[in-house]
């Protein structure tokens, strides 16, 4: 089977938004065997979209739309290729309903166009979306199949994986299994070049890493005729890739956050927490709080931001932040101790740098960060020195705390 992707949108035409649509789709209908021959991409316009569409039909035995489903004027994907492929356009009531309740949900009036969303193409498989209001279809006809996705990533990719994976694995007659691997501590490119050599000549299982927020992401995936023979022929794999990454830069092998992988340790060692932020600023804790059931393990936060906050709620010393300044390795371990002792948790995390783009100098750059860890009165303090903007460098000094408890709990 060969597929065409067909992105509906004119603020793609006017490059204000890459068509990172396309990349997922293709990425995942590699790994389904189904070969991507074409990505197209065409203004809201009816005419040009019905040209772009006879065009793909003609070339390609699967045709994927994204963007265009939505309640507006300028939205109009779904009626010009019903038109197009002869099909009416059908109220839908159980469509209906649960667009009223997505409204309803949130305190908000249905209007007259979102009733639209509603009417789908006669006999098409609906898509549903959790996400947002639009839902998908699937249109089949003369051996053709035209697949439709609103725009939005948030509501594509889970409409995907849901509804058009397990669809499109039927179609194929194959069975697809995969692993999502988390890679921590080592760079994209030094892992790429560690495992390049796997990956070229890997056709089944393929893996496909790409870089995650913070962190690096390796996807397994294995092609078979039942499950069972796809986990067989993808756990050869794992353990050569975990042969030359080590074992300890992956942290999960499932697609596991960061945050996950650690609550899960915490509450296998029966260990509780607690975090003081400066740079984070409560970043950590809601990464924490993300984890449901954290409440198990975890008691509190403080996001000490000043120079008083660390004095007055962690007891930091007033000369230590004078002479060492607040980033500095001495103000970070006196934060955890003074949070352990106020708080008695056995772990404790305390986090000082300086997330920019000002405030950076020549001794003390932007990225500069100090993390302090303490378990059960055994204290260890990082320096790092992160690059990239105030969110990356938020971001990836919580990941690295993480990284540290992840790495301690283990050895209990
Ligand atoms: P909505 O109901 O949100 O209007 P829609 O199906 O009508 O959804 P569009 O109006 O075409 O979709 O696009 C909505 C948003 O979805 C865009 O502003 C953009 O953020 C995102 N989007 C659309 N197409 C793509 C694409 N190909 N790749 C990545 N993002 C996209
Ligand atoms: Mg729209």
């Amino acid at each position: 089977m060969n597929a065409e992707i067909l992105a509906v949108g004119t603020e793609l035409l006017m490059g204000q938004i890459a068509n990172t649509n396309a990349q997922y789709l293709s990425r995942r209908l590699n790994d389904l065997g189904i070969n991507v021959y074409y990505h197209s991409v065409v203004g809201d316009n009816p005419m040009r979209l019905k040209q772009s569409l006879k065009q793909a039909l003609e070339r390609s035995d699967l045709v994927i739309t994204t963007g265009g489903l939505g309640p507006t004027q300028d939205d109009l994907t779904k009626e010009t290729i019903a038109e197009a492929m002869g099909k009416r356009l059908v109220l839908n009531i159980d469509v209906y309903n649960g667009i009223a309740a997505f409204f309803a949900r949130q305190n908000r009036k249905m209007l007259e166009n979102n009733a639209k969303q509603a009417y789908l193409p006669e006999d098409s498989i609906i898509i549903p979306n959790n996400n947002g209001t639009a839902p998908g279809c699937i249109i089949e006809k003369d051996n053709k199949t035209v697949i439709m996705f609103p725009g939005p990533p948030k509501e594509m990719i889970p409409m995907f994986e849901e509804t058009v994976f397990p669809y499109l694995e039927k179609k194929t007659g194959q069975i697809i299994g995969s692993r999502l691997l988390k890679v921590f501590g080592i760079g994209e490119s030094e892992m790429e070049t560690r495992i390049i050599d796997l990956i070229n000549s890997q056709s089944n299982p393929t893996i496909a890493p790409y870089v995650g927020d913070g962190d690096v992401v390796i996807r397994v995936t294995a092609r078979s005729k039942d499950r069972e023979e796809a986990d067989k022929m993808i756990q050869p794999v794992i353990e050569k890739i975990k042969e030359r990454l080590g074992d300890h830069h992956i942290y999960a092998f499932d697609g596991e956050a960061m945050e996950e992988v650690a609550v899960a340790l915490l509450k296998e060692k029966g260990v509780n927490l607690s975090v003081a932020e400066s740079c984070t600023g409560g970043m950590l804790a809601s990464k924490i709080v993300n984890v449901p059931g954290s409440s198990e393990v975890f008691d509190r936060g403080f996001v000490t931001y000043s120079n008083l906050s660390k004095i007055q709620e962690l007891g930091v010393s007033e000369k230590t932040l004078e002479t060492y300044g607040a980033v500095s390795r001495e103000t970070a371990l006196e934060m955890v101790q003074g949070l352990i002792k106020k708080t008695g948790t056995r772990a404790g995390i305390a986090i000082t740098g300086i997330a920019g783009p000002q405030g950076g100098t020549d001794k003390k750059p932007v990225g500069l960060v100090y993390v302090a860890l303490c378990l059960d009165g055994n204290l260890e303090c990082h320096e790092l020195r992160l690059m990239g903007g105030r969110y990356r460098i938020r971001n990836v000094a919580c990941l690295n705390a993480l990284n540290y408890l992840i790495k301690r709990l283990r050895t209990l």
